[in-house]
């Protein structure tokens, strides 16, 4: 593919765009698929959303070198890796977890190319997919959309907004010396910063009207997860931390060089910093989106299969997958569909996917999704 070489290259069977966990695990996939043609492409370097996390930031999902005894490291993406054997960490950061999916696609010979964003998709008259990047254009019977959703920071529609910045952002997570801050949004990712900023010095004030931090249940993409609990304890022994679970943020102003949110319980909390939007993602569905209808919350509608239902061949790998109420959000649970996908292209190319019952050996294939609703008993 070079704007110096028009002659074209040859159809693949399967293109993924994106090199994340999702994108390199689906790869993996497709590689247990004897004879097919595939490849993975991504705007940037492999693992590039992980190099883009801020530095205080940590998993929040366990690695643990359980593999033997089909208890497969949480974090993997491939059945014969552990991030905790690799990284020697439980909680890997960010730069780790983009050093451990290089170390995955080196080790298995993955075919990505790195630092070409796809701009545009569309289909040909033989029905193929047309993907153009500012590199040239490639086709493919099937695409495996895995751009992730890091790029699509969710921000309230509140007057003022402007004002604030999104947790994704580095900036967010570096005030200035003992700063008061202002967090709109108690899940995961504003708890992450509230236990990170009050362990630097600052004070935190955390808006949300739901109060995740008192939600109880076995489904972390729903509830807050042990560690994150763990941490809020350990938060909540300083005098610097403050839950607020009966307002939410209704504006933000600027008044004399302070930040001021204003609540829906009528009080008004004013700072230096700006206010952090912790509130989650859309999903990032680039150049692929008009090629997915939306359910009514907005997230892509999927068959069974985890596919388009208007555009075949075009699947969906990562946290964006939902059926009905499940949200596949975490590494362990979309890694589940790695195979499932990869099995699904290979039999409608006439492929031998013989190779992928190692995959469901392993514990890493779920092909009825429907399944998977169950809660712990204590
Ligand atoms: C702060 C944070 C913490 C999280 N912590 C955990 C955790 O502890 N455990 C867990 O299981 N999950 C966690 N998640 C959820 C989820 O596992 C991650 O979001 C994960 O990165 C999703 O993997 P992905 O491969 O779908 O997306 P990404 O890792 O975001 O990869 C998408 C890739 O697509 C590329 N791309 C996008 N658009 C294009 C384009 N047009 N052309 C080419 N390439 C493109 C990007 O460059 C990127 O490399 C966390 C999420 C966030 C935001």
């Amino acid at each position: 593919m070079s704007e110096s070489n028009p002659t074209p290259l040859p159809t693949v069977d399967a293109l993924v765009i994106g090199a994340g966990p999702a994108g390199i695990g689906a790869a993996l996939a497709l590689q247990s698929v004897d004879s097919i043609t595939y490849g993975v492409i991504d705007r940037g370097g492999i693992g590039q959303t992980y190099m883009d996390w801020n530095p205080w930031t940590r998993f929040l999902t366990p690695s643990f070198t359980g593999n033997a005894f089909g208890a497969i490291d949480l974090n993997a993406i491939h059945p014969e890796t552990s991030p905790a054997l690799l990284l020697q960490t439980d909680y890997p950061s960010g730069e780790a977890y983009a050093h451990y999916l290089r170390k995955v696609t080196e080790l298995f010979k993955l075919p990505v190319v790195e630092d070409t964003a796809v701009e545009a998709v569309s289909l040909n008259d033989n029905n193929e997919f047309v993907i153009t990047t500012a590199r040239g254009e490639l086709t493919a019977n099937n695409v495996v959309w895995a751009g992730g959703e890091f790029s699509s920071p969710n921000t309230p529609e509140i007057p003022g907004a402007e004002h604030g910045i999104h947790s994704s952002q580095a900036q967010a997570w570096e005030p200035a010396e003992q700063s008061e801050v202002t967090v709109i949004g108690g899940y995961e990712s504003g708890i992450d910063m509230a236990c990170s900023l009050t362990s630097r010095g600052h004070t935190v004030t955390v808006l949300d009207p739901k109060s995740p931090w008192e939600v109880v249940g076995s489904d972390p993409s729903l509830t807050l997860s042990p560690r994150t609990r763990q941490r809020l304890r350990i938060a909540q022994k300083t005098d610097r931390l403050t839950l607020v679970g009966d307002a939410s943020a209704t504006s933000i102003t600027v008044d004399g060089g302070q930040y001021v949110v204003t609540a829906s319980n009528g009080n008004t909390y004013q700072t230096q910093h700006p206010p952090v939007f912790a509130t989650g993602y859309h999903p990032h569905l680039g150049p692929v989106a008009h090629m997915f209808e939306s359910r009514d919350d907005g997230w892509p509608l999927l068959n069974s299969d985890d596919e388009s239902t208007i555009q075949p061949g075009l699947f969906l790998s990562g946290p964006a997958v939902r059926h009905k109420n499940l949200h596949l959000c975490f590494i362990y649970k979309f890694r589940q569909r790695f195979a499932h996908i990869a099995h699904v292209i290979g039999t409608r190319g006439g492929y031998d996917t013989t190779a992928l019952k190692a995959w469901k050996s392993a514990g890493m294939w779920v092909e009825d999704v429907s399944c998977c609703d169950k809660s712990c008993v204590c």
